[in-house]
């Protein structure tokens, strides 16, 4: 049976800590799906299309790892495709806090599904996509935050 793991996340935009996290899963994973969440009733920064883009064009010569949109709930797509890890990354404490309760209802909405948390590489660990929008959103070039570049902004 393949190990797959479903990387969940917003990555509005995708970072250089995403990117980390995708090649070490791909160490521990046959198979590594990064898993945009659609969520209608948040506004997001960058297109959801144009960032699926973007990284399959990152992965284009990786065959273990693809990258898929979802909506609804992260535990329902991951048994929907076949994953039983949910990979995440850590940073620090307070994305401890954040992530527990979430591996928690993940686990009760699909028990067995195993979150894996990776620590952040000690130079990626201040990256966050946050950060990046507000520096990109008024014309600060945020290239090396990111393994692509993103379009300018029009102020
Ligand atoms: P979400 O909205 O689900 O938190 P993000 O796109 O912000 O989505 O993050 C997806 C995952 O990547 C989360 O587990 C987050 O902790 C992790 N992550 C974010 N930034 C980094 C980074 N610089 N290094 C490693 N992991 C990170």
């Amino acid at each position: 049976m393949a190990r797959i793991a479903l990387f969940p996340g917003s990555f509005d935009p995708f970072t250089n800590g995403h990117l980390d996290i995708v090649r070490r899963g791909v160490g521990l994973f046959d198979q590594v799906i990064v898993a945009i969440g659609t969520n209608s009733s948040k506004q997001r920064y960058l297109p959801v299309e144009q960032m699926q883009e973007l990284i399959a064009q990152l992965f284009r010569d990786e065959p273990r790892v693809s990258v898929r949109t979802f909506k609804g709930l992260t535990a329902e797509f991951a048994r929907e495709v076949g994953a039983a890890y949910l990979l995440r990354g850590l940073r620090n404490c307070p994305d401890f806090e954040y992530e527990k309760p979430i591996a928690y209802g993940n686990q009760h909405v699909n028990p067995g599904l195993e979150t894996v948390f990776l620590l952040t590489s000690p130079i990626l660990g201040a990256i966050s996509s946050t950060i990046i929008r507000d520096i990109h959103r008024f014309g600060g070039n945020v290239d090396a935050f990111l393994p692509f570049a993103l379009p300018p902004v029009a102020i």
